[in-house]
């Protein structure tokens, strides 16, 4: 079964209203319609009105970077999939590992317990993940190893077990909705490559790990995505990738033009563009 490959940018804490207004414009006129690709774009909460208004009636996605699994009450600061779905959004990233408090290179003003305030774990992110889908949201669940699991040969055993606890409790029915995104930690935001036949060995053990999970025929619908220093140089190799469905993009997702070389780039690896 032919996957569509899906780019989706993150934007992180990045944009004021206008300026992602003005973003997702650009990126409505070099993008909508584009044949072949699924293409979304993250914008922090407070932009995602804007965006959505921007982007209606495209074929551009709307997403959230966060959701909180409760619908509503007292959780200060915190979104629903409900909240998330009515203004306007299709999608929402879950278990990023910023949300996770895993960074590649934490900066002093993460120092000491400050990481802390960036709590999720293998718990949180499977809440997340059935709220997105009870909402109608499609969850995108990031997973990948940090620098030292790599080095100390757990990629596998971190990946897996992200993977499954990620998964748990979600229905067969709702697996197509479901996206993967493999990203290593050390690669994210880092300008760290990693290599072409390692993202797509990772990605494949995935989709081994969907296959177990739904059986094989479900995971070969289900897209896994690579995330982690996406540029307009290495998309087109990365693309190529039999196991690599489209990429999580983020420091490049906010320059228009890298972000539709990307784009084209996984249109071009799938034999779309
Ligand atoms: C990300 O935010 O998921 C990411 C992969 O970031 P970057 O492309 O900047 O490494």
């Amino acid at each position: 079964m032919a996957r569509i490959p899906f780019v989706c940018g993150n934007w992180k804490l990045n944009k004021t209203p206008d300026e992602a207004c003005a973003l997702a414009q650009d990126l409505r006129a070099r993008l909508d319609g584009a044949p072949g690709v699924e293409v979304g774009v993250c914008p922090p909460f407070v932009c995602i009105p804007a965006v959505a208004e921007a982007l209606k009636g495209s074929t551009v996605s709307v997403g959230g970077q966060d959701i909180f699994w409760m619908e509503k009450g007292a959780y200060t600061g915190e979104v629903s999939g409900p909240m998330l779905v009515s203004a306007g959004c299709r999608y929402v990233i879950v278990g990023h590992s910023e949300r996770r408090g895993r960074f590649a290179k934490p900066g002093p003003e993460l120092a000491g317990d400050l990481m802390a305030v960036f709590g999720d774990n293998d718990t949180t992110v499977n809440r997340k993940a059935l709220a997105a889908l009870s909402a109608g949201l499609r969850p995108i669940i990031c997973v990948g190893e940090t620098l030292e699991e790599r080095q100390a040969g757990r990629t596998e055993v971190v990946v897996e077990a992200q993977v499954r606890a990620g998964l748990a409790g979600v229905r067969p029915e709702q697996a197509e909705e479901v996206v993967l995104a493999y990203e290593p930690v050390w690669a994210i935001g880092t300008g760290e490559k990693c290599d072409d036949e390692e993202a797509n060995r990772v990605c494949g053990l995935v989709r081994r790990l969907l296959a177990q999970v739904w059986g094989p025929e479900k995971a070969q619908g289900i897209r896994v995505l690579y995330g982690g220093s996406v540029d307009a140089q290495n998309a087109p190799g990365l693309m190529r990738q039999s196991e690599v469905d489209g990429g999580l993009v983020g420091g490049k997702s906010l320059i228009a033009d890298d972000f539709e070389k990307i784009v084209k780039a996984a249109q071009q690896g799938k034999g779309m563009g």
